[in-house]
């Protein structure tokens, strides 16, 4: 019977699996709606300075609240609003929303240099034509200067390589906004489209950062790409910190801006607020200090 013939056979038979199935076909349907029905949210995730604790900025990233499934991860979720066209819809609502907060912010919050917002932006949209039209029409509305927002965009993407694409990624660097690889390491191996397309950074991967540990694995990697974004005159933000150790190893080699759990999680504008303004109060500690390393 079907057990004989393998587990991968049996298993896709399981009422539990046909139920997985039928939410993945909802979700599309679902994700409609969602911004009508105020079920969409951004969230918000600091981006740390590891040489003095302090905030540069905020990563946006959305957050969908289904009506009966409750809180669907941005892994589940995007990859369908790419697939069904839906994405350009919802990284225009996370770039405006974002910009607005960030001017807010900004303004409640003064510092030199000013608080940058990082918005992700997927492959699918980069290569509508239109986007660099709205990225300028939503600065103009909002109020934030360009070069205080960093769009994120992965590596794939920009192997592409279409005359769209390559329209675009100009018009986005005329207007001055910052552009940064997100999830680096992850894909495409060749250097030469970050020179190319102007990147101002890149974002080594989570899964990099996971592997550094006392017994040295993944330092070499780090290091070698940290020196290959030197050369390049690219910054490198270190993604999914969650030790104080990795925070320590990544400043020892040369990596100076990071993000990740150990600093904080995501969380609704309200909580980010919270966070700048006792950032502004204990100014003498900053919230993350590195231990003496001598
Ligand atoms: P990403 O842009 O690489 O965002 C970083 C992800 O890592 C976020 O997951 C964040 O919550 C998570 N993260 C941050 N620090 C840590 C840590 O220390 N440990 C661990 N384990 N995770 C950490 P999230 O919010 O679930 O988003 C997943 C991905 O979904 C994002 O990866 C991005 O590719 C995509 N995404 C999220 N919001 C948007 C959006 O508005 N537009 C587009 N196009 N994609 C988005
Ligand atoms: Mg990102
Ligand atoms: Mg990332
Ligand atoms: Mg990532």
């Amino acid at each position: 019977h079907a057990k004989a013939r393998g587990r991968g056979r049996y298993e896709i038979f399981t009422p539990q699996l046909l139920e997985q199935a039928a939410t993945l076909l909802n979700i599309e349907l679902d994700l409609r709606g969602a911004q009508a029905r105020g079920e969409l949210a951004v969230h918000y995730q600091p981006v740390v300075s590891l040489l003095d604790g302090k905030f540069i900025g905020f990563e946006a990233l959305l957050r969908w609240t289904h009506p009966v499934h409750g809180a669907v991860s941005p892994t589940a979720f995007i990859p369908v609003a790419e697939e069904s066209g839906l994405i350009a819809e919802l990284d225009r609502f996370v770039l405006r929303t974002a910009c607005l907060q960030a001017v807010q912010w900004q303004r409640d919050y003064p510092r030199q240099p000013p608080l940058t917002m990082s918005v992700n932006v997927s492959g699918r949209h980069l290569q509508s034509l239109d986007l660099a039209e709205h990225v300028a029409t939503v600065l103009s509305e909002t109020g934030l200067a360009p070069h205080h927002l960093k769009l994120e965009l992965t590596e794939g993407v920009l192997a592409a390589e279409s005359d769209d694409l390559r329209r675009t990624m100009s018009a986005l660097k005329a207007l001055g906004v910052q552009l940064h690889i997100d999830d680096f390491g992850m894909g495409y191996s060749n250097l030469a489209y970050l020179q190319r397309f102007h990147a101002n950074a890149i974002k080594i991967d989570r899964s990099f950062i996971n592997v550094l540990g006392s017994d040295g694995e993944g330092v070499d990697l780090i290091a070698s790409i940290v020196g290959m974004a030197r050369s390049m005159h690219l910054s490198v933000v270190a993604e999914g910190v969650e030790t104080q150790e990795q925070a320590q190893l990544l400043l020892q080699l040369g990596c100076e801006v990071a993000q990740g759990f150990l600093f904080s999680r995501p969380v609704p504008a309200p909580d980010a607020g919270v966070l700048l303004a006792s950032e502004i109060m204990t100014a003498a500690q900053p919230a993350f200090q590195l231990q003496d390393s001598a």
